[in-house]
């Protein structure tokens, strides 16, 4: 029994999931003739009400692709330093979009009205790049799956109405922030231009992000779709996992939200952990005691199966998921509880 936290990425499909591939409608979904393809865009996109939706295979070029339909090369977007667009996207805003990041210094990975509204560059200043987009995450990765008060996002959107910015959400585990706020989509669709809903971390699917957003902006969607590479055929055999994970894995969430807080708990009241961040979602994030070697507490754990991811600068991760099962769990809290 390995138990895997690196990532809520690792989960295989279930059974029920499986036979909804098997069992899946498909066409050429790049002449958009497949109908389980456009039955998940509909849903996504009716789910937060918004215009259009369109699968993308992975989150990175479902964000890259949204960063292009904002933006124009030489100008410069809006995010905080920990964020996936600029840490773990391969340099593609700059690649793909021919822009820059300004870099927000935030809190969990969360940024307040107030930060952005300070790092907007003058529009009539020529000598600096235009600020064009705001991009937050929710949850947020690198800040341990901590989520927005929406409060807060409501007052970004009205600085961006106020100086023309498009407003962009990563939204990897944005069912993740909902569940654990007990959140309606519908306000997130209100509130941003466009969003990334990703299918393939908590929710459980082998692959695909879905792109909502107004219809004004999506226009070119496919075509930035194309040249990214991501135009696919009989993929509705995936965006049947998709409608699978939609349907029976949002809920379950919950379960994986609470492991980790016991998790979180437990570490907290162990003599080799230095600190642990607040957990509100299904990551946590913690801290060994100087003493304790990273590498060795790492190798530790693998030679009893179980595997943690590291963040850099002492910073460890863990994430709970789908396949993460409550002996899984138990077990893994005796482990932690016995560590010396
Ligand atoms: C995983 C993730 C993505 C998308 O990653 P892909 O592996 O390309 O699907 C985007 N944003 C955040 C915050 C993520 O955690």
């Amino acid at each position: 029994m390995i138990i895997d936290l690196r990532s809520d990425t690792v989960t295989q499909p279930t059974p029920g999931m499986l036979e909804a591939i098997a069992n899946a409608v498909t066409g050429d979904d790049v002449y958009k003739e497949d109908p389980t393809v456009n039955q998940l865009e509909k849903y996504v996109a009716d789910l937060f009400g918004m215009d259009q939706a369109l699968y993308f295979p992975t989150g990175t070029m479902a964000n890259q692709a949204a960063i292009k339909l904002h933006t124009q090369p030489g100008e410069q977007l809006i995010c905080d330093r920990w964020a996936h667009v600029y840490n773990y996207e391969g340099g593609g805003v700059s690649f793909n979009s021919g822009v820059s990041c300004k870099l927000l210094q935030g809190d969990r990975g969360m940024v307040t009205a107030k930060q952005v509204e300070s790092a907007i560059n003058p529009p009539d200043f020529y000598h600096s790049p235009q600020t064009s987009l705001v991009t937050l995450e929710n949850t947020t990765n690198k800040g341990g799956g901590a989520c927005y008060d929406l409060k807060e996002i409501e007052k970004i959107r009205t600085v961006c109405d106020k100086n023309g910015l498009g407003l962009h959400l990563d939204g990897a585990r944005l069912m993740n922030a909902l569940v654990a706020r007990n959140e309606d989509p519908g306000d997130y669709g209100l509130v941003f231009d466009t969003i990334t809903l990703c299918l393939s971390k908590g929710l459980g699917a082998p692959m695909g992000t879905v792109l909502i957003g107004k219809n004004k902006l999506m226009e070119g969607a496919m075509r930035v779709r194309k040249v990214l590479g991501g135009g696919m055929r009989q993929i509705g055999y995936m965006a049947a996992a998709g409608i699978y994970a939609l349907d029976n894995h949002i809920e379950r969430l919950a379960e994986d939200h609470q492991r980790a807080l016991e998790i979180a708990l437990l570490l907290k009241s162990r003599p080799y952990v230095k600190k642990v961040e607040e957990t509100e979602t299904n990551i946590v994030i913690f801290y060994l005691e100087d003493s304790v070697k990273e590498e060795k507490f790492l190798s530790d754990m693998s030679e009893m199966e179980v595997k943690l991811s590291s963040m850099g600068e002492g910073k460890l991760r863990l994430v709970t998921h789908l396949d993460y099962s409550p002996e899984m769990h138990e077990k893994f809290l005796g482990i932690l509880d016995n560590y010396k």
